[in-house]
């Protein structure tokens, strides 16, 4: 793969996640945005993770142990199994496995993270649900991604 590749697997990055990594475009579905998140790993964009990370979760991100993850590892290949971008009119889900090398392993073998992450539209963006943030949020709260339903009622089904 040479540098001028995109981590999520098309030919050139400056068409593909860089113009979502610095902001010109957005991404139009959940699986843009899934890649694009890949490739801000693989690039060690971390404000990007960040920032697209529903709004309510993104104050209860451990930033360190995002950004130890992203360097540790070599970011080989992404492989998306399954995208449905419409479980309802607001949610998705998208299916993948990333294959990487954990640069401070031994044995230096390539290991594969499998993952179905779900993702939510708000004001036409699109934001991943992180089920790993501390929820300091009961069930009757106005959600997460910003929507206004409660809780239970939006996202608290998808996480
Ligand atoms: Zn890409
Ligand atoms: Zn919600």
């Amino acid at each position: 793969m040479s540098n001028l590749s995109c981590p999520c697997g098309s030919v050139l990055y400056s068409q593909c996640c860089q113009p979502l990594h610095i902001g010109k475009t957005k991404a139009q579905s959940a699986e843009q945005l899934m890649r694009s998140r890949y490739s801000a790993f693989a690039k060690y964009e971390i404000d990007y993770i960040l920032k697209t990370t529903a709004l309510g979760q993104q104050q209860a991100l451990d930033v360190k142990a995002i950004a130890d993850w992203s360097k540790a590892n070599q970011w080989l290949k992404l492989e998306i199994v399954k995208a449905q971008e419409k479980l309802d009119k607001n949610h998705a889900q998208v299916e993948f496995k990333a294959h990487y090398v954990d640069q401070n392993s031994h044995t230096q073998q390539v290991e594969i993270h499998h993952e179905i992450s779900h993702f939510v539209r708000h004001e036409n963006e699109w934001y991943f649900l992180d089920p790993t943030t501390d929820q300091q949020i009961t069930m009757k709260q106005p959600c997460i991604c910003g929507s206004g339903k409660k809780f239970k009622q939006c996202c608290a089904q998808f996480l």
